[in-house]
Order: C-alpha cells, then structure tokens, then sequence
C-alpha cells in the first residue's frame, strides 16, 4: 500500500471499441512500466464482443495494472460501431457513468487524474467531481484531429455538404483537406452522426486539462504547431497538446497474449523468405463487398506473391451467401494459391505478423493502430480505406509520409479491378518504388523510437505529465 500511495495514480477509462481500447492499454502500460505510474484501468464490459474480452484478459493476466470492469449498459449501443460511432459510443459512455462514479468511490487511493478516449468525454464530469486532472488521448493522429476541432468552424462558413465543395477545405495552419477526404460523419450534414461530430469537437476542446495525441512531434510538426501557436487555433483550443506515441503493440502482445500457443500463421511465416509476404487487413470491422472480394482475391492471385488475408464475408444482405468465406473467392481460389497464400477468417495475431522479418509489405484499412504497427515494424503499405477518418490518413501516409500508395479512386467509391491490385501488389513488394518505401518506413520508425526513448519528445510528455499528477496528489492531500 505504501508504495502505491507514493505513485502518482492515473485512472484511465477506454471506450469498448478495439482501435481505442488498445492503444489506451498501451499507454497504462507505458505509465506503470516508464514513468512509475500506477494505474487502474476502467472498462465498460463488452459483452459484444469476444475479442475485447480476450485483451481484457490477456491485460489481467499480466498484471501490469489494475483492471476494474463496469457492467454493460444495458441499452445494447454496440452494435454497428462502423457506422454510428459518435452517437452509439457517446450513448453507451454516458450510460456508463454511475457505475464509473460508484467504482471510483470504492478505489483505495484516489487517483490524480483520469484519461479517457474521444468517446468518454462524458466521464470527465466525475473527474470533476474528484478533483482529478482530465485529459482526452486521442487514439488517431494529429491531422484527423484537426479536422474535427475545426469542424464546428467549418460548419459555420460552409454551406451544403463538404463533399459538394469544389475549394479544399481550409484550416488554419495545417494543409488544406480535399473534401473527400473528410472523416465519415462529416460526408451528411443531415445525419446525427454529424451533429454528434460537432458536439465531441466541443466537448474534446472544453472539458479536458488536455490533449494527448497518438503521435511523435517529428512525424506531424505542422499540424502540432498548428494547434499550439496559430491565434485561430488560441480561439478554440485552450489547453496544451502533448504527442504521446507512437503507442503500439509490439510482437507478443496480441490479444491472446503469452498464454496462446504460437500460431501456425507465424510457423508458416518462418518458412518464408525475408520481406516476401504481403500482410492483407481491414483492422477490426473492415469488410470488402463480395464483388471487391473477387478482384482481391484475382488480384493477388495474378500478382504471384505471397500473402497472408484477413478477410471476413461480407456484410449481409438480401440475397449474400453464407459466412463460409470460400462462397465468396473465386472458385479454385485456395487450391491454386495454398503454397504462397494464406487466408485467414479469424481474428488475427496482427502485431506478431507484422513484426516477422518474412513480412514485407501490407494492404491496410489505414486505421491508425494497424498504421503505427506498419511504420514502427517498417512495413510500406498499400491504403485502402474504408470508414472513419481513414481516408484522411490514407492521403497523409501516401502524399506526406510517402510510405504508401493508393488505388486510382477510393475503395469506399469504386470497385478496384484485379488489375490495378496486381500492380500495387508487385509494386510495392518488388519494383523500386516498393524498396524506396521501405527505406522510408523505416526512417519513420527510427524517428518514432526516438521519441519514446528516454528524454525523447514523448517521454518528456508523459514525464511532465507525471510532474501534474503528484502536483494534484500534493495539492488534494493537503485540502483534506
Ligand atoms: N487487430 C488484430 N487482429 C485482427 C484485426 C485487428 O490484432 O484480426 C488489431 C490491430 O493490430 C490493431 C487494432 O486491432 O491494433 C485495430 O485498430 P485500428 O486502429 O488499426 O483499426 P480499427 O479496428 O479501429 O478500425
């Protein structure tokens, strides 16, 4: 008890999704194993889902940190996440509120500062409460951020939908957005996904003692210093920004954790040359429409490389097949590609495939996890996005970083053809273009390393946040 007490405790509450629940269990383990935290993180139990109770698990198995689950609501918001995000989450977070408070009350010290995800900005009305510090960590990067803070600015100055607009959207300081590239919610101002949108824009820029950014300073400086120094932004944002990442997993950490027997993926991997197999993955509710599956799977098929697939039958509708995947490939599909080609159905051990030295390149949905797992395991990408605010860093991670390339139209738009895939496939696991992306990634990951390394630009935040933290401690102690 006495060593805990002398800790700063930070009390970190994910919302039950796995592209946030993750990267917030990266960072309480990054404050307990770095910077001498103890954390207690609070999960909203996802009854919905059999792999967020997997992490859950594999994180108690670990004990790194306390975990204290809350019931779910009962209101059943979870379901469609992909496509009502804004208004499902913000429900279901809010519905979360008593219990936090009550689970809160029960912890035996009470901690200096509570960190919540973009959809848990309803939880820090009990921060409030207890006097803690509130922080938002958002599990994206800086760009798409800036797009949502702006969004109740844009709202006010543009008429009719963004993607009507011929002009590239402005925001201050940061380089101008094509409107197709807009976050989902953005595309329907008649929606309530949009209006739910603004409202988390608001709540993000007013209710936190600040923000965290999955992101490093060398990787997303305009944007950063965007937010800090340009006065437009002084009007809306008045707390500090602190770039936290690159938060990851790392080989060993999937959501089976070190009790799950090593996957035959990864044995079969082993066998396989250095750099020569493409990693195919839509993150954790990406699906292709059947007619895209065809071309996908034509396209790898004629590309002759080798692949891993992680693909799941389509969403349903009147008149789809089954969930047996094999209804959906081309028919011979797996015979003629079983000895270069893996496909998989289920969830897969992604931080342990793209961490294997056979992999060499991935078709990714560009969520921003699957992302930094590319960058920091060196791995150039072909985008391919789908929902949320992937298109955004799809464009970022092509034209900025240049460590992918795209299909001519959006995968959201149009369906590629087999030839177009078979080109990018070869191109970027053989041609040169494919090799210069590589020696980029990589520069990119030595630069996100740096940052986390002792005194590096994300170490230093989380320290300072450390420095807050036993200052609140001192401060609430005294008031007693
Ligand atoms: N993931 C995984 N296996 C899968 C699908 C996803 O391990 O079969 C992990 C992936 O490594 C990443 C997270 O789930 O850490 C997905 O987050 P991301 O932001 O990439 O996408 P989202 O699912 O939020 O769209």
């Amino acid at each position: 008890m006495a060593e805990i007490s002398s800790k700063p405790h930070a009390l970190l509450v994910p919302s039950p999704m796995m592209g946030h629940l993750i990267p917030l269990m990266e960072l309480a383990s990054s404050l307990v194993t770095h910077h001498n935290f103890h954390v207690t993180v609070v999960v909203v139990s996802p009854n919905s889902s059999p792999e967020l109770s997997k992490v859950i698990q594999s994180a108690k198995t670990k004990k790194l940190y306390d975990i204290v689950e809350l019931p779910a609501p009962s209101s059943g918001h979870v379901s469609n996440m992909a496509g009502a995000v804004f208004t499902n989450l913000a429900a279901l977070m809010l519905d979360a509120i008593s219990s936090l408070r009550s689970a809160i009350s029960v912890l035996e010290v009470k901690p200096a500062a509570m960190i919540v995800d973009i959809f848990g900005t309803p939880a820090l009305t009990v921060a409030e409460e207890f006097h803690m510090l509130k922080y938002v960590m958002v599990a994206s990067c800086a760009r798409p951020l800036t797009v949502l803070l702006y969004a109740p600015v844009l709202d006010t100055q543009i008429q009719g939908e963004y993607l009507d607009c011929e002009e590239l959207l402005e925001i201050p300081g940061c380089k101008a957005v094509r409107p197709e590239d807009v976050a989902k919610p953005m595309m329907n101002r008649k929606d309530r996904e949009y209006g739910a949108y603004l409202r988390k824009a608001n709540d993000i820029a007013s209710m936190s003692d600040g923000i965290m950014i999955n992101t490093w300073e060398d990787l997303e400086a305009k944007s950063l210093k965007a937010m800090r120094e340009h006065p437009e932004w002084n009007k809306i944002l008045k707390v500090p920004v602190y770039t936290i990442g690159p938060l990851f997993r790392s080989a060993g950490q999937s959501s089976g954790g070190p009790t799950t027997p090593r996957s035959e993926l990864l044995d079969w991997l082993d066998k396989q040359p250095k750099e020569s197999v493409l990693y195919v993955a839509f993150g954790s509710m990406g699906v292709l429409s059947a007619e895209q599956i065809i071309e996908m799977a034509w396209g790898l098929e004629l590309s002759k490389q080798r692949f891993i697939w992680v693909v799941h039958p389509p969403s349903k509708r009147s008149g789809d097949k089954g969930n047996d995947i094999s209804e959906y490939l081309p028919e011979g599909f797996m015979a003629r590609t079983h000895e270069r080609g893996v496909v998989v159905t289920a969830w897969a051990p992604q931080s342990e495939i793209l961490a294997h030295s056979s992999v060499g390149g991935t078709l990714s949905h560009c969520g921003w996890n699957s992302s930094v797992e590319s960058i920091l395991n060196g791995v150039p990408m072909i985008a391919w996005p789908l929902y949320a605010e992937q298109t955004m860093i799809a464009t970022q991670l092509v034209e900025e970083l240049k460590v992918a390339i795209k299909p001519k139209e959006l995968p959201t738009k149009a369906v590629a053809g087999r030839e177009e895939i078979e080109m990018l496939v070869k191109k970027i696991m053989e041609q040169k273009e494919g090799d210069e992306m590589r020696a980029r990634v990589k520069e990119l990951k030595a630069s996100g390393e740096k940052a986390l390394s002792k005194e590096g630009s994300s170490f230093n935040m989380l320290s300072e946040l450390s420095r807050l933290c036993k200052i609140n401690t001192e401060q609430q102690g005294q008031k007693v």
